[in-house]
């Protein structure tokens, strides 16, 4: 079986360790297969984008030996792809007008039967139905999404593609196998499927990797001010550790191809931890 993988961080900000895990895991579990490594840019929510954040993720994972397949893609280049995907949609979707004020919680469907107002957002209808998938590392994991989630955005009330939209057909569109990302992501997986199912798509296989977190329990990311990483051998070495891999201490002192070399030829999905988040002291 071929396997197309990918890395599709948010240019929000400058990579952290946690995108280096993300990164490494779906990079490793692709080159271990014999597959492609994708790279692409989730900048469709242009307001959260940082200036210059893409081109410096593109150069640290260049420093850091981590060579993707074919041309970088950027979501804020691809709307016309998000509009004729919602466009198929039909039936499924309706324009809602609800403010977000008005909805607390779970969204129950309000607009169903027609907008009461200026419609603001596009909404899919959701199934009372139990959608469920066996995940590489976390196992089965199911959601209700009438019950768990609601109908949900598809285009956002200030215009932009919704993420749970863009991935789905980006993922469709390039061919993607495996989906390696990190555990955050794990229960927006059935609202994705549910995507794929309306629009005609196969699901892919999913691997969700612990995420890694600070001494407070809070995933790293922009907002908990995670520091920018060092492009170099020690954080490929460290991410390969949290991934389960068990480097030998030598691996720290080896050149960048010698460090991927090893961590390919002795990559283990099953050794990586079956959790969605490890508190690193670091
Ligand atoms: N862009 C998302 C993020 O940076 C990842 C999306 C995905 O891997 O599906 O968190």
């Amino acid at each position: 079986m071929t396997h197309v993988g990918r890395f599709a961080p948010s240019p929000t900000g400058p990579l952290h360790f946690g995108s280096i895990v993300a990164a490494t895991g779906s990079l490793l579990a692709a080159r271990a297969a014999g597959g492609k490594w994708l790279v692409r840019i989730e900048d469709v929510d242009e307001a959260r984008t940082a200036p210059g954040a893409a081109s410096e993720i593109l150069h640290v994972l260049e420093k850091l030996g981590m060579a993707w397949d074919g041309e970088v893609v950027f979501q804020s280049a691809r709307t016309r792809l998000y509009r004729d995907a919602l466009e198929s949609l039909g039936n499924f979707t309706y324009p809602c007008s609800c403010s977000r004020r008005e909805i607390e919680g779970i969204y129950r469907g309000t607009c169903r039967n027609g907008a009461r107002g200026e419609a603001r957002a596009i909404r899919i209808r959701v199934e009372n139905e139990r959608i469920a998938f066996l995940d590489g590392i976390q196992g089965e994991f199911a959601q209700n999404l009438e019950r768990e989630v609601g109908d949900f955005v598809l285009l956002r009330a200030d215009g932009y593609f919704a993420y749970q939209l863009a991935v789905v057909v980006d993922d469709e569109e390039q061919g993607v196998t495996h989906v390696v990302r990190g555990a955050d992501l794990l229960d927006s997986t059935p609202r994705q499927i549910r995507l794929q199912k309306c629009l005609g798509f196969d699901t892919p296989a999913y691997a969700h990797l612990p995420v890694a977190a600070n001494e407070h329990g809070e995933k790293l990311s922009k907002q908990t001010q995670a520091s920018p990483v060092e492009p170099a051998v020690p954080v490929l070495f460290r991410a390969l550790g949290f991934l389960g891999q068990n480097p030998p201490d030598e691996l720290l002192d080896a050149d960048i191809p010698s460090f991927w070399n090893w961590a390919i030829a002795n990559w283990d999905m099953e050794k990586v931890p079956k959790t969605k988040m490890i508190q690193e002291n670091a």
